[in-house]
């Protein structure tokens, strides 16, 4: 199969992530959220997790290098075992990221295929965001809607039976900052 370089994106609660998932799935292809990398970095308290923490637990983007580093490492790493390609999901979300990665991707003469803008109204991203559970385990990552995608046994996951909880930045204060168009100001 032909590689496919695959970029989605879309305000947060628009849906990236599951569509992501769908298109994983057809094209047997990795999913690189940048979302669940750096919570992942939190939870495993790495360094990169103690340099990213203050920002994602106020919804605020972390610096352009550090994630430009998580997202090549990935991508390293994703073309060991898989190298038809893969879906960006939460990346690139700056200009800067955006030319950080076509400079990276042309050192190696490769390319993004395409990209797909997912367009949701904030009224609706609102909603979603605030029916959100997630599944606290960066190794499993679950992610449940209460109304649309409820887990079996309401608050637990079905994966790994961990209690579901509210993402810090899935409140209403920060999803009020994430709908914000610049939402980069300094920690304080
Ligand atoms: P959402 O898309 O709903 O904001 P994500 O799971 O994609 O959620 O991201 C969670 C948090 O991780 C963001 O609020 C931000 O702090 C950080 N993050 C994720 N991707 C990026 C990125 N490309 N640039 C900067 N920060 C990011």
């Amino acid at each position: 199969m032909s590689e496919k370089r695959l970029v989605m994106l879309g305000p947060p609660g628009a849906g990236k992530g599951t569509q992501a998932q769908w298109l994983c799935d057809a094209l047997d292809i990795p999913h690189l959220a940048t979302g669940d990398m750096l919570r992942g970095a939190v939870a495993n308290n790495t360094e990169v997790g103690q340099q990213v923490r203050p920002f994602m637990e106020q919804g605020r983007l972390v610096p352009d290098d550090v994630v430009v580093n998580v997202v090549v490492e990935a991508i390293d790493e994703a073309k060991k075992t898989t190298p038809n390609g893969y879906v960006l999901d939460g990346f690139p979300r700056t200009m800067r990221q955006a030319d950080a990665l076509q400079k990276v991707l042309a050192k190696r003469k490769e390319k993004i295929d395409k990209v797909i803008l997912i367009n949701t109204p904030d009224e609706v991203v609102q909603e979603r965001l605030m029916q959100r559970r997630s599944c606290p385990d960066p190794l499993c990552g679950a992610v449940y809607n209460v109304k649309s995608k409820p887990a079996r046994t309401a608050g637990i996951c079905d994966n790994c039976a961990k209690t579901l909880i509210v993402r810090d930045d899935d409140r209403p204060e920060t999803i009020r900052v994430r709908q914000q168009p610049n939402r980069r100001f300094t920690v304080r």
